[in-house]
């Protein structure tokens, strides 16, 4: 199966508002995909029902043909959502160990540190560390399982320039092994830069799916501003 994940008219409402207003979405495995808008567009209450933290009202979601409990469970799947919070007080080295523990076939300790680039600082508590270096962490703990596919929502709104740099070349590593990635962005050049293709959302709703290069010449420059804050 090449599918990676399929939503199907996913609708979500919260009292008046309709966070999702029937999205359909099929991603393959391989693709990196930028799922871009501006705050409220929606892309948050997606990516939570595609992790099954959020059910949805109307509309299905299939994760590699399973449901997102099972692809979960067997670490297939994984995610950094928007302000996970960590402990101050446990280090960056037993959140790891506490992670792999979790799974069956967790990848080494030692490979998790080197690909989130954690390893001078595994020992530190997390009260102590940066947001850049709390954002690896985070980034460790997602890739623990060994997943195929990695949901990623704004990993670097937090960061400064740096730190997504660094951010962005670790996710290319991933990347370059043939996973799937989605990741939710307010920032064109994000989308422009890293992705293969873009869905742009706008009031729950996907205004545009395709190449970055599709998506421009069919979406005016207006309304790309209009859904896009900011550039870089
Ligand atoms: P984005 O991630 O694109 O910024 P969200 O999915 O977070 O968008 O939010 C979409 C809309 O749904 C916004 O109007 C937001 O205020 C609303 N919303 C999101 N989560 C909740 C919630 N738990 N309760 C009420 N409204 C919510
Ligand atoms: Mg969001």
């Amino acid at each position: 199966m090449t599918e990676a994940f399929r939503l199907t008219g996913l609708v979500k409402q919260f009292k008046q508002v309709r966070a999702v207003d029937g999205v359909s979405l099929t991603v393959r495995r391989g693709e990196v995909v930028a799922l871009l808008g501006p705050n409220g567009a929606g892309k948050s209450t997606t990516i939570d029902m595609l992790l099954g933290l959020t059910s949805p009202d109307e509309g299905s979601v299939r994760v590699f043909g399973g449901s997102p409990r099972a692809a979960l469970d067997s670490g297939r799947l994984a995610a950094m959502v928007q302000n996970g919070f960590l402990l101050r007080d446990v280090t960056p080295g037993e959140l790891v160990e506490l992670h792999r523990s979790m799974f069956r076939n967790p990848l080494p300790a030692k490979e998790v540190y080197e690909r989130a680039g954690i390893g001078e600082f595994a020992k530190r508590r997390c009260g102590k560390l940066s947001g850049g270096q709390l954002q690896r962490v985070r980034y460790a703990l997602a890739l623990t399982g060994d997943p195929e596919l990695l949901l990623l929502d704004e990993p670097t709104a937090a960061l400064d320039v740096d730190a997504r740099r660094e951010f962005w070349a670790s996710m290319h590593e991933f990347t370059a092994a043939g996973r799937t990635v989605l990741f939710a962005t307010h920032y064109l050049a994000e989308a422009e830069d890293y992705a293969d293709r873009v869905v742009l959302m706008r009031h729950g709703k996907v205004v545009a799916d395709g190449a970055v290069d599709e998506v421009r010449a069919n979406v005016s420059g207006r309304v790309i501003r209009a859904v896009v804050q900011g550039t870089r």
